[in-house]
């Protein structure tokens, strides 16, 4: 058996697949976030659960927020008792096998890649924009990975001056302590930013995107800008590593006329007469980090 371990902010899912990637079941445990013990603790139960259940001994893959560095340090702002920890060494020492780790971004990435909407490409990258901004670049269906940990975070690049002065936009601090990152404007939070820096009122994203459909001049303005962003951002993607595909997803990927419309976006950013590859919807959606995860951990195991 295959455990893909997703973990997040508030809650850790273990996804139990068999050798053929079929999902068995899956577990959600309220996320230890303050005590490090405790948080290792609750993975191990989880596996030695799986393990007798089912009578094996599964090989394990995570995938969480943050980066994990060469060395295998995390550094995450949503769980801060594992900054600086080495999650697979210390759970893998406790449970006697190796384990794989990755950011949760780039598991999905991969997870799209290997038999998601990317399963027909050879060089996919995988976009998840929702409440923040990040991805992960895949060859061949296997994930491309950097000296340290940081590629594919395209969201914290930053805002062009010539966007920054086409729609007089202020300089927004970003969490991760750079200024003015694309995140800021190309998330969930961002659009509404963006709608409220145009004089919009404070709503929620799928009621500004009702607007936009029924032609509402703001709201259209909002995301004529976003769309110019967001074009933008993927354009680094593009200019850093060509991808044949695009796939999205997170929040902002279910909205249909974004998806259609990007590309002439992204192209408005790119030299003249050089294309943006497509861009799609993510297949599995939110499962993709289990999955992707679980997928990790085979990979690691066939070497
Ligand atoms: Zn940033």
């Amino acid at each position: 058996m295959i455990y893909g371990l997703d973990i997040g902010g508030t809650k850790i899912e273990i996804a139990i697949f068999n050798q053929q990637l079929d999902l068995q079941e899956r577990r959600r445990i309220p996320t230890p976030k303050i005590s490090y013990s405790a948080f290792i603790d609750a993975l191990v139960t989880l596996v030695t659960q799986a393990d007798e259940k089912y009578c094996v001994k599964g090989i394990i893959g995570i995938g969480m927020p943050g980066i994990i560095d060469a060395n295998g340090l995390s550094l995450s702002a949503n769980i801060p008792c594992v900054n600086n920890k080495n999650v697979a060494h210390d759970l893998g020492k406790r449970l006697d096998r190796k384990v794989a780790i990755e950011n949760d971004c780039r598991c999905f990435a991969l997870s799209e890649a290997v038999d998601g909407a990317g399963k027909n490409y050879s060089n996919v990258y995988g976009a998840i924009i929702g409440t923040g901004a990040a991805g992960g670049f895949t060859i061949n269906q296997q994930l491309y990975t950097s000296r340290q940990g940081i590629a594919g975070e395209y969201g914290h690049m930053q805002l062009p001056a010539s966007l920054q002065q086409k729609y007089q936009l202020p300089i927004k601090a970003c969490g991760c302590g750079l200024p003015n990152c694309f995140e800021g404007y190309i998330s969930g939070p961002g659009i509404l930013f963006l709608h409220q820096h145009f004089g919009g009122d404070a709503v929620d994203v799928p009621t500004l995107v009702k607007r936009w459909h029924e032609g509402d001049a703001l709201a259209t303005i909002t995301f004529e800008c976003f769309l110019d962003i967001l074009g933008a951002s993927f354009s680094t993607i593009v200019m850093a590593y060509d991808p044949d595909v695009i796939v999205m997803g997170g929040g902002i990927s279910l909205i249909e006329r974004v998806i259609e419309r990007l590309p002439t976006h992204i192209e408005a950013h790119l030299f003249t007469n050089f294309n943006s590859p497509q861009v799609i919807q993510a297949q599995f959606g939110d499962a993709s980090g289990g999955r992707g995860a679980a997928i990790l951990a085979r990979q690691l195991h066939a070497v």
